[in-house]
Formats: C-alpha cells, structure tokens, sequence
C-alpha cells in the first residue's frame, strides 16, 4: 500500500518551528516510502483565515525544501462536502442544533472541562422539534454531535498511533462537540475527517496537542463509513526551559529565521535532534 500523509495548517497566523516538524516529519515519512506528501489549508475559520498566510506557507515550506505533490487543497472550497455530511448525521439523528452561548457554558457551574475547554453540559439537547424549529428561524445556532447514542451506535473502537501504539478511542469525555459552527458551516473535527478520508490519506502526522482530537475522529470516521489511517502524535517542542514552545514565549517564525538567514537544513537538522531522530531515519 502506498503512503500518502500531509500537512494541514490554518492560515491564521505564520508558521513556527512546531509546525516545521509536523510538516517535515510527515514530508519525510511519505518521502522514504516512496508516497505523496499534501498539502491542505484548513482555512474554514472566515473570521481568522488570511491569504497571507496562505503564501506564507508556501514560502516556508519551500524555504525548508519540504515539497508537495498535487495542487494544494482549501477547506473554503469543499464546504458542499462538508454539508452533506452534516446532513448524513442529522438523518441519522445525531446531532442536534444548539443556541447557547459561550458565556452560558462557562457559567453553567457544574460544567468539567476537557481538551477544548468546558464541556457542554447538553443544554439544547432536550428541546423538543418544535422549539428547535421556531429558535432556528431567528437565532445563531451550532451543530453538536449527541455523544451518547453516536457512541453507543458505533460500538468499541480503537486507532493506532506510531509512538503511543493501540489506543482505545472513548470520545465520551469531551461531550457533545462541535460539527458546524455558528460563524462557519463546519467545525475542525468534521472537516478533518472528511478530508483526510477524501485525500486517501493514511498516515496522519500532527502534534500530541491534537491527540484528544483523534478520539472524536475515530468515532466520525465510524459514524460516516470512512476509513481509519495511521496516526503519528509527535512530541511537541520544548524550549531551553524544557517547556512547551510557544509563540507567547517570543518563538520566531519560520519567516523571522528565514529573514535573520538561518540554514533551513541545520534548522530540520536541530528538530530531528530534537524529537530524537537520528538523521539516518529522518
Ligand atoms: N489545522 C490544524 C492546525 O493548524 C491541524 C490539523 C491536523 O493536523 O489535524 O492546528
């Protein structure tokens, strides 16, 4: 079987060097096994995404020398695809609109939190269909997936992953989450899944940040009938300090290093060293 992974960032600000060792790691994996490497801008965010970034991106990868195969892909431009499936699940009669805001959760005073923040305590779940219809008419609304009965109808379920092997998916935890946004007619976890399926991909390589994500995807995956790829949770990157990089603690972007004139081979060099690859294997 062919490999094919990809890269898959949203263009909402420049890239980092966290986002180097996704994208070289899964260029490289699908490089040594003679598969395809794509590119996927997850540009569904209207309010955050910008062109320039988009070309940023192109411009650090190339900088980096990590090239892609084929055209690259928009999210903005597969929203029909995204729609259809949303209304899979609602015929299904699996996911249920919902009016709350984000104040409204955060105050609900029981709510436990999760990956993603505090977790919806299911306030919209038990509006009859009357309600629901006449409050859609004239109030913003979200989709949610109704966790309970979407996990009981997919049954157990498990993915495996490179570093953390076996895992057993239990999406439960993380309630009913968002498929479609009330500013964007999909959420992250569904467009994700359904591209990732779309573009045959089979090894999805991305940070251990996005690891509690995956649950929620294997459970997509089972509900649409798509199948389940390969997944790679690399560590994410820490500083001198030993804690995690990020952009708050002044990281340059890959742009800044590219303008100070850092070698962007020493610079995927340092990385391999630094997710303890040895070049050899890289
Ligand atoms: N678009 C996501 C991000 O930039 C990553 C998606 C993924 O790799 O699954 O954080």
């Amino acid at each position: 079987m062919t490999i094919t992974t990809r890269f898959a960032p949203s263009p909402t600000g420049p890239l980092h060097l966290g986002h180097a060792a996704s994208a070289m790691l899964a260029h490289d994996a699908a490089r040594a096994a003679g598969g395809r490497f794509l590119l996927r801008i997850e540009d569904i965010d209207p309010g955050r995404a910008r062109q320039g970034f988009v070309t940023g991106i192109e411009d650090d990868l190339r900088w980096l020398g990590l090239d892609w195969d084929g055209p690259v892909v928009r999210q903005s431009a597969r929203l029909p695809l995204y729609a259809d499936a949303l209304d899979r699940l609602k015929a299904m009669g699996l996911v249920y609109p919902c009016f709350c805001t984000r104040a409204e959760i955060a105050a609900s005073a029981s709510a436990p939190h999760g990956p993603e923040g505090a977790i919806y305590p299911g306030t919209c779940r038990a509006l009859s269909d009357a309600v629901r219809a006449e409050r859609m008419m004239r109030e913003p609304h979200c989709w949610r997936l109704d966790m309970a009965p979407a996990v009981a109808r997919a049954g157990p379920l498990d993915w495996h992953d490179r570093v953390a092997g076996r895992i057993a998916a239990i999406p439960d935890a993380q309630g009913d989450v968002v498929l479609a946004r009330k500013d964007a007619p999909v959420s992250y976890h569904l467009a994700v899944t359904l591209d990732d399926a779309a573009q045959g991909v089979t090894l999805v390589v991305r940070g251990a940040d996005l690891f509690a994500a995956t649950h929620i995807h294997r459970l997509l995956q089972a509900l649409l009938g798509l199948p389940t790829p390969d997944y790679w949770h690399h560590p994410l990157l820490t500083g001198p300090d030993g804690r995690r990089l990020a952009k708050r603690d002044g990281a340059k972007s890959l742009a800044e290093l590219r303008a100070g004139g850092a070698d962007p081979k020493a610079l995927l060099a340092g990385l391999r060293a630094q997710l303890g690859l040895s070049p050899a294997r890289a």
